[in-house]
């Protein structure tokens, strides 16, 4: 297949700074920026909706017909999540989805369901995709694979604060709790489980803070694709 784009895919465990560090590095390189695991969450929040056991097959393969999901970009660029029409951007991010998001992902007929999504979206635009599966299973030729890791307790910490930023009330132990239930359930699954792919560059920022994770992600792009961060507009 003839394709021109450009495509970055980067994997890792929840909480290790994909999304934010993903969105920097898109925004500074003129990439679009993918988030898979909001179009998971979305599937998710569905099926938490309806009262649907999240990890039987048969029940939310008779619920996917029934989905319109899109993704769309806003005029500040942001990546918005609509269900049947309806924007559930925030809605998805409570922590009682996350789990769902992490249930219903865990059945093949849900991530067939949605790789027609991103591939074509890899097709049309120069991206930067992230997720668990987007260097070994979305995107196997993507240009450049990352995976960014962090310790349990490193990821469950950053968590933790964002939580407590946005006023939402949580304790440490029970996100540290979400987090390791997810990486289990996400590593373990028989259904394009998380692992890093061969050809992927590993990026580990336990030691490091978001400006030092963002600079040693820019140094890997520049010089993997030779290119350079896009000029700001003054
Ligand atoms: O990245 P985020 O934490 O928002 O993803 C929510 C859940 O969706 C993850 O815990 C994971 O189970 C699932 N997911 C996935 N494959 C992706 C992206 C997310 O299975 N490409």
């Amino acid at each position: 297949m003839m394709n021109n784009t450009v495509a970055i895919a980067v994997d890792g465990p929840s909480g290790a700074g994909k999304s934010s560090l993903s969105k920097r590095c898109a925004q500074a390189f003129g990439f679009m920026y993918v988030d898979t695991g909001a179009i998971y969450r979305t599937v998710g929040l569905a099926a938490l909706r309806r009262g649907i056991d999240r990890k039987d097959s048969e029940k939310i393969s008779g619920l996917l017909p029934e989905l319109s999901i899109e993704l769309k970009y806003n005029e500040a660029g942001e990546q918005r999540m609509l269900l049947n029409g309806e924007d559930v951007s925030d809605e998805i991010r409570k922590p009682e989805v996350s789990i769902c998001a992490s249930d219903v992902s865990s059945l093949p007929v849900v991530r067939a369901f949605l790789m027609d999504m991103q591939r074509s979206l890899a097709l049309r635009y120069n991206v930067i995709m992230d997720g668990r599966d987007i260097g070994t299973v979305v995107l196997p030729n993507a240009d450049l694979k990352i995976f960014l890791t962090a310790s349990a307790e490193a990821r469950a910490q950053r968590r933790w604060k964002e939580l407590q930023q946005k006023g939402i009330e949580s304790d440490y132990l029970s996100v540290l709790t979400d987090i390791r239930y997810r990486d289990e359930q996400d590593s373990s699954r028989a259904a394009a489980p998380l692992r890093k792919a061969e050809d992927a560059v590993e990026l580990d920022t336990t030691e490091l803070d978001f400006e030092e994770s963002f600079a040693a992600m820019s140094q890997l792009i520049i010089e993997k694709l030779c290119i350079s961060p896009a000029v700001e507009e003054a």
